[in-house]
């Protein structure tokens, strides 16, 4: 029987087993892929605090997991598939086995949204990626294509520039939502060539991705791009498929008070999977320190 269960090993959930650990709980993190979570496959951190010149996203959030299980917190590698709420008690159920709690914090966080273009699915990992951290390597000196007017494309375009022969921003306005800074340095790069009011249409190739057809948002006039890779960043859902029958959603994000209470006692949510505006590092650490406090004042009532 463990005192809480934290779902997820990112910011948000990695924060929480500080939390809960220090505070002498018997605390479990499940973690489905890798540890660190989204801020993990970060090239560099630049506005999370303490770190005047920006920090590296893995050597970030190796110092978190180093500080959880400094307290005692107990990470496995396992997905979970499901909770089942048993009034004081709780199931959760993963791909390898079944734990007892008594408290859940749910700190799944968010995966990228898809395009929903065709041949995306057809040339995943066969040039279509949705992480450039992960995936850019294979394209050093090869023409790519970045998807998307937010924070994380224009950070990827101009990590990518660094790689690939060229780069391609398509966006389908005018205006980004990114920060200034990220977007004037974008455009002062002449590595980096923005395709705007331009709509992916679909994904060509033979075996491996080669082309990629725009539609001009205002004409409907097609374009052919010739680029190897595509990276989609149009922003994130929330990883909650087995939540909304339990949970509180919004849109799939899960619905909290300001202490990251759901509507089931016992269960509680942090991080980028919480209905909230503003889904970064420094808000996840927030929400996690918080739940785990709500937890703690939980358990002990
Ligand atoms: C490309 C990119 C760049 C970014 N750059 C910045 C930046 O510069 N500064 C900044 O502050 N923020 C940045 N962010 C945002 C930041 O990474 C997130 O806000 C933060 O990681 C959210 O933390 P989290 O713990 O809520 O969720 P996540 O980091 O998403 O972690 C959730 C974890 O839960 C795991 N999980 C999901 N489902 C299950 C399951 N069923 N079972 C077990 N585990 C599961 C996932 O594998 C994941 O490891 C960036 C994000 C991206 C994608």
């Amino acid at each position: 029987m463990y005192d809480v269960i934290i779902i997820g090993g990112g910011p948000a959930g990695m924060t929480a087993a500080i939390y809960t650990g220090r505070a002498k709980l018997k605390t479990l993190v499940l973690e489905a892929n890798s540890i660190g979570g989204n801020a993990g496959w970060t090239d560099q951190i630049d506005n999370y605090p303490g770190f005047p010149f920006g920090i590296n996203g893995p050597e970030l959030m190796a110092q978190f997991h180093k500080q959880a299980e400094r307290f005692g917190a107990e990470f496995k590698m396992e997905e979970v598939k499901g909770i089942q709420p048993l009034g004081e008690e709780h199931k959760v159920i993963t791909d390898k086995a079944e734990y007892q709690t008594r408290s859940v914090i749910i700190a799944m966080g968010a995966r990228r949204r898809e395009l929903k273009a065709p041949g995306e699915k057809e040339f995943l990992g066969r040039g279509v990626s949705y992480c450039a951290t992960c995936d850019g390597a294979f394209f050093q000196g090869l023409p790519v294509a970045v998807v998307g007017g937010g924070d994380s494309a224009v950070k990827e375009a101009l990590y990518l520039a660094d790689i690939a022969s060229k780069v391609y921003l398509i966006h389908r306005r005018e205006e980004f939502r990114a920060n200034q800074t990220s977007v004037d340095k974008m455009k002062a790069d002449s590595r980096i060539e923005l395709k705007l009011n331009k709509i992916v249409k679909r994904i060509e190739g033979e075996g491996l991705m080669q082309r990629v057809i725009l539609e001009d948002a205002a004409s409907g006039q097609e374009e052919v791009l010739e680029t190897e890779g595509l990276f989609v960043s149009i922003g994130l859902v929330a990883a909650a498929d087995f939540i909304e029958s339990i949970l509180e959603t919004d849109d799939g994000y899960i619905k909290t008070d300001a202490r990251m209470v759901t509507g089931v006692p016992g269960i509680f949510a942090a991080g980028d999977i919480r209905a909230k505006i503003g889904r970064q590092v420094a808000t996840a650490v927030g929400d996690g320190a918080m739940a785990a406090i709500s937890v703690t004042e939980y358990l002990k009532e």
